[in-house]
């Protein structure tokens, strides 16, 4: 029984272990020429290293802290320093936050726990929620705020976890999604993150698979018929069992299916979004942000958003995190390094002297993803979810969109965990057959 894993990111690597430890053979393709996908390690030479794509692990995310620990690596946990809070020329600490930003936070939280008290999993039996569904979390936040400044630090927060603007994430999706959360104490947001950064883990997953993968293979076309699968790639053709395909909505649309997938899948595939979210990473002489008594974390109104010590190695790196329509701003202009330099630079003159070189990473723009990570857009939990995970006979999918920690690196290996364990119950039903 050979299963073929198209897409070598935390999903299809976890499910290549996967299947090579239920006894299966497997094929692997990945586009690129490295695995990983959204994950990435960019290392600049002299100890410069700092993550272009997912980073931060939350104290929940079993899988993952367990996959490290498989790999004898432990999460690196993040600063005490609390998050430094921007806002109109003045400034404070999340664990100081201001008295009204407190006040509208709690307020939201315990507006979310109440709705969330009663909701069914998975998120589309809700049916009674379509209001909910219709609804953006930017109308919920404006009802269930009430300064401008609390409004302003509910958004940021939370358009942070979502990687776009709020008014582009559906309400029922985002309670779905904040279910995660309920039993959640204390800092678990974003506790730790990859010691020695991704890609790291995700050379070792892949350094422990038995099949070779093959790199800078496209795939272009899928072919299913009684006995098998043909792959079709930009350079040839592959023929398997199974196959489990870990594209991101935007690339699984570029390929053909023969015969189509069914209309919910297209549909579902179609609706998918993906955040529009963008990386500037500055390397300084020296962390510089510490001598200010600060770890480096930010939330701000300026059009840089929020910032953190992105350092993996000994060299200082700050790097910014920008999403939806300041995202696509940031990427229209000419020289984002240096203009969003300035920026810190206004808040902070240290910047512009400190300052060695910089790297601007776009997700939006990436051909293998065109956008950092999906979202549940207004509409899509009672039309669309659903249809986004079930396998198409032979074809069988994964990647974070089909995972119900959507859009976190936990959702990817949750995916591969599913996948596997679907591919394992029908073939331990099904009398064995080779393609
Ligand atoms: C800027 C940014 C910040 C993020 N921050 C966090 C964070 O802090 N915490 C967190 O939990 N998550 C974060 N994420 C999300 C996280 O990185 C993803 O959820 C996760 O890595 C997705 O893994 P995946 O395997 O599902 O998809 P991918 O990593 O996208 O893997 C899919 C693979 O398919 C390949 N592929 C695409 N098209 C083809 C084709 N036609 N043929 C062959 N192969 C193809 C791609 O190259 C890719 O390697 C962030 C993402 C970004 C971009």
């Amino acid at each position: 029984m050979r299963v073929g894993v198209v897409g070598l990111g935390m999903s299809g690597l976890r499910a290549a272990m996967l299947l090579e430890r239920a006894g299966f053979e497997t094929k692997l393709f990945e586009a690129r020429g490295r695995p990983g996908g959204r994950l990435h390690t960019s290392d600049e030479g002299d100890g410069v290293l700092y993550e272009t794509g997912g980073e931060w692990i939350d104290a929940d995310h079993e899988r993952i802290i367990d996959l490290l620990k498989e790999f004898d690596l432990e999460p690196d946990p993040k600063g005490a320093w609390p998050k430094r809070l921007q806002y109109r020329g003045k400034h404070t600490t999340e664990d100081l936050i201001w008295t009204d930003a407190l006040e509208d936070d709690l307020r939201v939280e315990r507006a979310v726990r109440d709705m969330c008290e009663g909701l069914k999993s998975p998120a589309w039996e809700n049916v009674q929620a379509l209001d909910w569904d219709r609804r953006t979390v930017t109308d919920f936040l404006c009802e269930h705020t009430e300064s401008e400044r609390g409004l302003w630090y509910v958004n940021a927060k939370y358009r942070s976890d979502e990687g776009d603007d709020l008014d582009r994430v559906g309400l029922l999706g985002w309670l779905a999604g904040f279910q995660n959360y309920l039993d959640r104490e204390g800092d678990e947001l974003s506790a730790f993150r990859f010691p020695g950064g991704a890609s790291r883990l995700c050379n070792l997953m892949l350094g422990t698979l038995k099949t070779e993968a093959h790199f800078s293979r496209v795939l272009e076309r899928v072919r299913q018929d009684a006995t098998g699968v043909t792959l079709v790639f930009s350079d040839g053709e592959e023929r398997v069992d199974r196959v489990i395909l870990t594209l991101p909505p935007r690339a699984l649309e570029k390929v053909v299916f023969e015969p189509a997938l069914s209309v919910g899948k297209r549909c579902a595939i179609e609706a998918c979004q993906l955040s529009r979210a963008i990386k500037i990473s500055w390397h300084f002489k020296e962390a510089w942000w510490k001598n200010h008594a600060w770890g480096g974390s930010m939330l701000c109104d300026n059009s840089l958003q929020q910032t953190w010590d992105g350092s993996l190695g000994d060299a200082a790196v700050m790097s910014a995190y920008i999403c939806g329509d300041e995202a696509t701003r940031w990427i229209q202009k000419g020289d984002p390094v240096n203009e969003g330099l300035f920026e810190l630079s206004q808040l902070f003159p240290e910047a512009s002297k400190q300052f060695v070189r910089g790297w601007v990473h776009d997700w939006v723009r990436d051909p293998y993803a065109q956008g950092a990570f999906t979202h549940l857009a207004p509409g899509y939990v009672l039309e669309h979810m659903r249809y986004i995970t079930p396998q198409e006979s032979r074809v069988h999918f994964a990647g974070d969109h089909t995972a119900t920690w959507t859009g976190f690196i936990e959702g990817a290996v949750e995916s591969a965990e599913r996948v596997v364990a679907e591919i394992v119950a029908i073939e331990s039903a099904e009398p064995k057959s080779s393609a």
